[in-house]
């Protein structure tokens, strides 16, 4: 809604701004302290701004009338677009209707919710799954459903904003370990499992800003000698990495590589029997909309039907980490690291002017210092939009 007061519908105002139903008196400081944490964003080239964005088949996005060969998005199948997916959902959507109408306990657990989590437990190898509203709503759930108040949970130190989130929410004991390293977590481990009746361990198959995957064997080895527990988010995971072994909490979301929307949890059945009754993130919420479902339910059939498919986001990942001498990529996901916020914008820019959408990612979703572009590769890119690209960055990095 603008300031004016009044929301635009097909180009006409729908409602009159009445100043007596929106009574500004009293709330200049809130303005002032708007306004003064604005500055200071916009001072450090972090503040963000939201840009109008249509996105259509084959990996484009377009904005302000200009269509740009995206690599921004996470839809690393290329299946938001696919006509089985959209198909699904409009099917659902002419049927059941666009919302679940509640709470999954009360009236909105629809069949195809539960289609898809045995759907999604039979991919993960796992007795059961449970889907929530979103991947962050399902990382604010189960921690907490899972530690408290006495109970430790340890995080990489780069685990998605969601992690922390309901690690913070859950009233345990925080610590980090070094990013990936192993070590370090077991010598945490060490140093503090006697002190805490339950232990979480948290971190990411796929790391989201780095592209970098966990080393999911050893962490699990530890994490199994300490009797602590381990959560994985396999949000970047699914479908484009998918090797080596499960951990006993495997959760992650419907929206990247699915094309849809939501998130989940693949564990035991005793696990999502409890997160059921526990998650206040899934029993304060209303159901996933039955298309949202009925969408990534379509998906992951194409997935499991179509390994060539799967093979492409990484095989092109790796096109273009060749072509710039930067470390193979090891996921969908490459980071071209640049330092400050103020030169990842100008590169971005830059990219942008010659027709390639990849935005900057700064603080503080990345660390201070280690702005970058993060680069997403599709199934939907061709292999000469990437051989584009990757002289383009080339060029200009180099001034
Ligand atoms: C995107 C993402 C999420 C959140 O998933 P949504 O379904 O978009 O809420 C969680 N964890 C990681 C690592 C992510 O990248």
């Amino acid at each position: 809604m603008d300031r004016g007061g009044a929301w635009v519908n097909g180009g006409r105002a729908a409602l009159d701004f009445n100043p007596s139903r929106w009574p500004l008196a009293g709330m200049d400081s809130l303005d002032a302290f708007a306004g003064d944490k604005l500055a200071a964003l916009e001072a450090g080239a972090l503040r963000r701004r939201l840009t109008g964005t249509t996105r259509a088949e084959g990996a484009t996005a377009s904005r302000d009338g200009r269509t740009l060969i995206s690599f921004s998005c996470n839809d690393y199948l290329g299946l938001s677009h696919h006509p089985r997916v959209v198909a699904a959902a409009q099917a659902a959507l002419a049927g059941h209707g666009a919302g679940a109408g509640g709470s999954r306990l009360v009236t909105g657990n629809h069949p195809v919710l539960t289609a898809l989590e045995a759907r999604l437990a039979a991919h993960k190898g796992t007795e059961a799954a449970l889907v929530f509203g979103s991947g962050y709503l399902a990382n604010l759930g189960i921690t907490p459903a899972l530690a408290g108040k006495g109970d430790l949970v340890v995080l990489d130190e780069l685990s998605h904003a969601c992690m922390w989130a309901g690690a913070k929410l859950s009233g345990a004991r925080i610590l980090t370990f070094r990013h990936n390293d192993v070590a370090d977590l077991a010598a945490q481990l060490a140093a503090s499992r006697a002190d805490h009746p339950r232990v979480l361990v948290l971190t990411e198959r796929v790391f989201s800003m780095d592209g970098d995957r966990a080393p999911m064997e050893d962490i699990l080895a530890v994490a199994r000698d300490f009797d602590a527990w381990t959560l994985v988010d396999d949000a970047h995971g699914i479908g484009i990495v998918e090797d080596g072994p499960r951990a006993p909490l495997e959760m992650g979301t419907l929206s990247k590589s699915l094309g849809s929307y939501g998130g989940y949890l693949c564990a035991s059945q005793a696990v999502i029997d409890l997160l059921t009754c526990r998650a206040r993130s899934f029993v304060y919420t209303t159901g996933l909309p039955p298309a949202s479902a009925a969408a990534a339910l379509e998906a992951l059939a194409i997935l499991e039907e179509e390994p060539e498919r799967c093979a492409r986001p990484l095989m092109l990942a790796r096109r273009f980490t060749t072509r710039l001498g930067l470390p193979e990529a090891e996921s969908a996901v490459v980071p071209v690291i640049v330092g400050d916020a103020q030169t990842a914008l100008a590169l971005s820019a830059k990219l942008e002017a010659a027709g390639f959408l990849v935005v900057a990612i700064r603080p503080p979703t990345v660390p201070a210092g280690t702005a970058r572009l993060r680069i997403a590769f599709s199934a939907a890119h061709s292999e000469s939009q990437v051989d584009a690209l990757a002289a383009a960055v080339a060029r200009f990095r180099a001034g």
